[in-house]
């Protein structure tokens, strides 16, 4: 039976990334025998101006029946000064919360052929390989009380309250858990144990669940210490798990370090391993509508919905080889060009792919 992919284009150079990751899945399904379908659906600032909502009912129905969805990117100045309830974001925000995407996966990887162009010295970096697993629905960015009050003296009073529950943390665990075996063997959970209660519960479930996983090298690490390590030398890490907040400043800082924004995609799952992929970077307006944007961040987001929510393991190396293979020909398009290289625009990136598949 055919898997259901639903694509969301969305804002600024969205579309056109999704246009050339989608002309990757049409190759293999064509030419490699993959089972897919596909369907298109509205989102963020596009959906807003075509139906008013950023996440219209129809959309998240949509998503909710597919088994993954590849989502280009959302949001722009054009749609900036709405209220925050209809912003784009939104739309992103309904997503992962109507399909329950508590995972979230981000890979930081510097291809040997880019190590040039990293912010650290390329010894540091080249040949760099983490996954960071964030928890993505719970933390202090959905705990309660929150809010801002105000006091009887007048003066006013924030609050964000750090909540997780053993089953939330287990679960996020066990996610990493079960990639680490698939990949170096080594977790590295990331905590501040010495001054929260909420992840010092954290530390004592992933030890729990790290007991199931004999085969994988537990490590604990204070999240400021995480932090200095993932720049000083971040080859050291393998696979990271931890918090919402925590996962989502380190996840950015490894990505930095690979120079290579328009090169990192992400993966968001939920129990089931349905999931929606997207790549790392935003909706980029400056160079929107101008086919210079790097498209294969978008299709190496395709490569990891093979991976986790289409179990087409083969269909993904596939993708990933043919990556390779296009930066070895010294393809660039101008975000991961070096100095007087020449340049490649977006369609002819993604035909390159298309062409190394
Ligand atoms: P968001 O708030 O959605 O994360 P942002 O403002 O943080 O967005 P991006 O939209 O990711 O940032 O863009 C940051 C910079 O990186 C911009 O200069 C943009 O042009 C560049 N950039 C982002 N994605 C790509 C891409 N795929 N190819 C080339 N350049 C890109
Ligand atoms: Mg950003």
């Amino acid at each position: 039976m055919s898997k259901k992919i639903l694509i969301l284009p969305g804002d600024g150079i969205g579309p056109e990334i999704v246009a050339e990751a989608v002309k990757v899945l049409a190759c293999l399904r064509d030419d490699f025998g993959l089972a897919v379908e596909t369907e298109e659906a509205l989102v963020g600032g596009a959906a807003y101006d075509a139906e008013g909502h950023p996440l219209p009912e129809a959309t998240l129905a949509a998503a909710q029946a597919a088994d993954a969805v590849l989502l280009g990117a959302v949001g722009g100045p054009k749609w900036e000064p709405l209220d925050i309830s209809v912003r784009p974001e939104k739309g992103l925000l309904g997503l992962r919360s109507g399909l329950g995407l508590f995972a979230n996966l981000r890979p930081a990887i510097l291809y040997p052929q880019l190590a040039a162009a990293s912010a650290l010295k390329p010894e540091v970096v080249a040949g760099l390989d983490i996954l960071i697993v964030r928890e993505l629905t719970g933390g202090i960015y959905f705990g309660r009380p929150r809010g801002v009050e105000t006091l009887d003296s007048g003066e006013r009073k924030g609050i964000n309250t750090l909540v997780y529950t053993e089953s939330e943390i287990e679960r996020i665990c066990r996610v990493a858990f079960d990639l680490a075996m698939k990949r170096g063997k080594r977790v590295c959970s990331v905590d501040k144990a010495n001054v929260l209660e909420c992840t010092e519960l954290w530390r004592e479930v992933a030890t729990r669940v790290g007991a199931d996983y004999p085969d994988v090298e537990l490590s604990h690490m204070y999240v400021d210490n995480a932090a200095m390590q993932l720049v000083r030398a971040p080859k050291q890490f393998d696979v990271m798990v931890t918090t919402n907040m925590f996962g989502d400043i380190l996840s950015d800082c490894a990505a930095m370090l690979t120079g290579s924004i328009g090169m990192l995609p992400s993966a968001s799952l939920n129990a089931d391993g349905q999931g929606m992929y997207e790549p790392i970077h935003g909706s980029a307006p400056d160079i929107a509508g101008k086919g210079l944007a790097n498209p294969l961040a978008t299709i190496l987001s395709v490569a990891m919905m093979l991976r986790y929510s289409l179990n087409e393991p083969a269909q993904a190396e596939r993708i990933e080889q043919a990556v390779a293979a296009v930066l070895d020909q010294g393809l660039r398009t101008a975000d991961i060009a070096g100095e007087g290289m020449e340049t490649v625009g977006t369609a002819q990136m993604g035909d390159a792919v298309v062409a190394a598949l």
